[in-house]
Formats: structure tokens, C-alpha cells, sequence
């Protein structure tokens, strides 16, 4: 199925995670080049987090699915500018993969296991997707 294509990247940790999350979000992008983009609109989006790591948590879990959940659930049923975290970034595709990553990234560091976000994926529809990555802290 098309919306479960992984692009792999090639690293060393023991346990790769991979969770797609569906939001149904509103965006538009004021800005004066966007075109169509500036009038509100709708996507079912599909936010693909790519979770890494060598050491599972007590449950057994790398991080539970569940909680991965919660990372992107205030954003479902909304529209994207009206929150916070897009004040200072439109909720373009990039800017939903960027400001994703970030949330799991902090949320990461206060897990005892230590997992490493490798990359959030957004696809706006069946033909466009963007990826987010950063270096790896090791
Ligand atoms: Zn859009």
C-alpha cells in the first residue's frame, strides 16, 4: 500500500519502530506565493515516526504505540495555524514534519531507554510527502 512506503535509513540500533498516525487537519499558507495554498483547506495526512533505539523500556516496549499517539493528537480535527507550535513556522508539509519531530524528539529524552526520533514522515496526499531528519546525538 502506497501510504506504507518507508524510505530507510541505514544505521546501527538494534530496534526501528515505525508508527502511521492519520490527521485530519485544516492548513492554509499566507504566504504571498502559496497560490491556492493561501485559502484554508483540508488533508487526511499521514504522519509516518520512525522511532530508534538499543534498549527497551521495562514493558518491553521500544515506546509504546500509544503514547506515540499522543504526540500528534492535538492536532487532529484542527486547524494547523490556530496552534502555538506554528506560530513561527506555517503548517506547510515541512513544517508539520519539522515541528513533529521536534515534540517526539523532547518527549524522547525524558524516556529512561534513551530512543532516538531517526525521521517523520507527512504525506499531504498520495503524491507528495515531505521528510524530516536531523543528526543523530549519540
Ligand atoms: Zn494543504
Amino acid at each position: 500500500m502506497l501510504f506504507q512506503y518507508y524510505p530507510s535509513v541505514p544505521h546501527s540500533y538494534k530496534f526501528e519502530l515505525n508508527k502511521d498516525i492519520e490527521l485530519a487537519a485544516a492548513h492554509f499558507n499566507p504566504h504571498e506565493s502559496a497560490g491556492a495554498s493561501r485559502n484554508m483547506h483540508g488533508h487526511t495526512f499521514i504522519i509516518s515516526i520512525t522511532l530508534v533505539g538499543n534498549e527497551l523500556q521495562d514493558s518491553g516496549f521500544l515506546v509504546n504505540f500509544g503514547v506515540i499517539n499522543e504526540f500528534v493528537q492535538r492536532f487532529d480535527f484542527s486547524v494547523l495555524n490556530d496552534h502555538p507550535e506554528f506560530a513561527e513556522q506555517f503548517p506547510t508539509t515541512e513544517g508539520i514534519a519539522k515541528t513533529v519531530y521536534h515534540l517526539v524528539a523532547d518527549a524522547l529524552k525524558e524516556m529512561p531507554n534513551k530512543p532516538k526520533c531517526l525521521q517523520v514522515l507527512v504525506r499531504e496526499n498520495p503524491s507528495s510527502y515531505v521528510i524530516y531528519r536531523e543528526a543523530l546525538e549519540t
